[in-house]
């Protein structure tokens, strides 16, 4: 039996759920790339810096990589570093585990004033990610408006309501936390357009809400009181979507509190325009919503024609990530996704399978699902590789050897995963110094400026 040569593009969860599918079962070897020169996505670069549990799964992977077949291949671009038809020619299969990258955007006016952005921003600058480390939120006013109602608003809307001692012992940016102490938001408006049942939220990520040292989290009674659809769909809901009901019930009778912030939760919202003064936000505008069931069965919002005005003067979009395409990679623009079937890339718009051509994670499915959803995403995938693998064995594939001379030509610098782990020792070290778990870099030149210090492996 042909040991397989697999290529993974991306290194965050779904891409290592694939690469540890594929190697515990002894059928490949692995070579898994990613842009950047770390590893593990959003678990580094999305999760919400209060919730250093959830980074645990990193031991998951940091066991993965050492299993014998794995090499890491960090700050290598695929579509420039490396292009599909090189990895083609070096791979029985390439599979792309490449997220969403991007924002959705909202479409209404005002959308790109001085202070409306995307949450995603928000959440890559506090998180000292490369991209975003560059970016400028100072928090100068008293009320924001945070639109959307998933999992990525509830941590924007946390990071902003704490006290930010209660972080400072994290791996946030040092930027962000300095921006925090001088932030000056007393009122966060967090905005769902559909009713309280339907919200995207997960019931742990919304009990933490109520539950903040220094902010209430005010909803008006009005708002948890569902309409006839959304009681009749509650019934037959998932356990998290009946607690979210439950658990807001409970936290409307509580009044506006006392602590010294303030969350407004409203539902049955949709921003219409985000009003701008001089360039900058200056307020957003609303209209009502009722819930209606649409041909395709699911409850969707329908705009009345009743609106009303919030002063805020910062808005983070939060309403969903989004893929984008990738070079000569099959793209469908309306999800953001590579299309698939089941995890077998096929052409866009005819739906052909292409030999050799894989996908994970959010490339595949949308951006949808926590950390663990990716696992038997990627198994799937894994699964159908390894059906096809009589066809993929025919390919000649080169000795080894021939990678690390491609990417010597092109004179990319590429990290393997022992300088990964290097780095991680200095990110650590860097951090007991300040009294945090970590302090991150955030500038992809001096992460190679360092490993470039690193001393000889004797
Ligand atoms: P999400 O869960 O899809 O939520 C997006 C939110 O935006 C929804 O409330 C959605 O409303 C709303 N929305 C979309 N288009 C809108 C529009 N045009 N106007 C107003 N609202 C609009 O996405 P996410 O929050 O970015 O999270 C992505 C995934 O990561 C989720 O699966 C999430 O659970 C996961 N995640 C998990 C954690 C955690 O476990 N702690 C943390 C962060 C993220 P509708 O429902 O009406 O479409």
């Amino acid at each position: 039996m042909t040991i397989l040569n697999v290529a993974i593009i991306g290194s965050g969860p779904s891409g290592f759920f694939a690469a540890d599918g594929l190697l515990k079962q002894g059928a490949a070897r692995v070579d898994m790339f990613d842009r950047l020169p770390t590893p593990y996505g959003l678990v580094r670069g999305g999760v919400a810096p209060d919730h250093q549990k959830i980074k645990n799964v990193v031991k998951v992977f940091e066991k993965c990589a050492q299993l014998p077949g794995f090499r890491f291949f960090g700050n290598v671009n695929f579509g420039s570093d490396l292009v599909l038809s090189e990895l083609l020619s070096l791979y029985h299969a390439v599979i792309f585990a490449v997220g969403a990258k991007s924002d959705r955007k909202l479409g209404v006016p005002g959308e790109d004033l001085t202070g409306s952005d995307p949450a995603t921003a928000f959440v890559g600058w506090y998180n000292d990610h490369p991209d975003y480390s560059h970016y400028h939120f100072d928090l100068p006013q008293s009320k924001v408006a945070v639109i959307g109602v998933g999992n990525v608003a509830i941590d924007v809307t946390r990071v902003l309501a704490h006290d930010p001692d209660s972080i400072r012992e994290t791996d946030i940016a040092d930027y962000a936390l300095e921006a925090l102490r001088k932030s000056q938001v007393k009122e966060i408006h967090l905005i769902g357009r559909r009713s309280l049942a339907q919200a995207a939220f997960t019931d742990m990520e919304i009990r933490e809400l109520c539950h903040l040292p220094g902010a209430d989290l005010v909803i008006d009674p009005q708002d948890v009181e569902l309409d006839p659809l959304s009681l009749e769909d509650l019934e037959k809901a998932d356990p998290a979507h009946k607690n979210n009901v439950r658990i807001l019930t409970e936290q409307a009778k509580l009044g506006l509190g006392n602590k010294p912030k303030k969350i407004f939760l409203k539902f049955l919202r949709s921003p219409v325009e985000i009003l701008g003064r001089d360039g900058k936000v200056a307020g957003l505008k609303l209209c009502k919503n009722k819930i209606y069931r649409d041909v395709d069965g699911t409850l969707k919002p329908r705009a009345q024609s009743e609106f009303e005005v919030i002063n805020v003067e910062r808005v983070f979009r939060s309403v969903g990530y989004m893929g984008e395409p990738l070079p000569g990679v099959p793209f469908n623009p309306k999800t953001g996704t590579i299309p698939n079937a089941s995890g077998r890339v096929a052409d866009f718009p005819a739906g052909k399978v292409l030999p050799g051509l894989y996908v994970v994670g959010w490339a595949k499915r949308g951006p949808s699902g926590v950390i663990g959803t990716n696992k038997p995403d990627a198994l799937e995938t894994v699964e159908l590789l390894l059906q096809d693998r009589a066809d993929l064995e025919k390919k000649t594939i080169p000795a080894d050897g021939n990678l690390e001379s491609l990417l010597k030509s092109k004179n990319v610098r590429s990290v393997s995963f022992s300088d990964w782990q290097y780095l991680d020792q200095l990110e650590q070290e860097r951090g007991r110094q300040k009294g945090k778990v970590r302090e991150k870099y955030s500038d992809i030149a001096n992460m190679v400026a360092a490993l470039n210090k690193r001393p000889a492996l004797g």
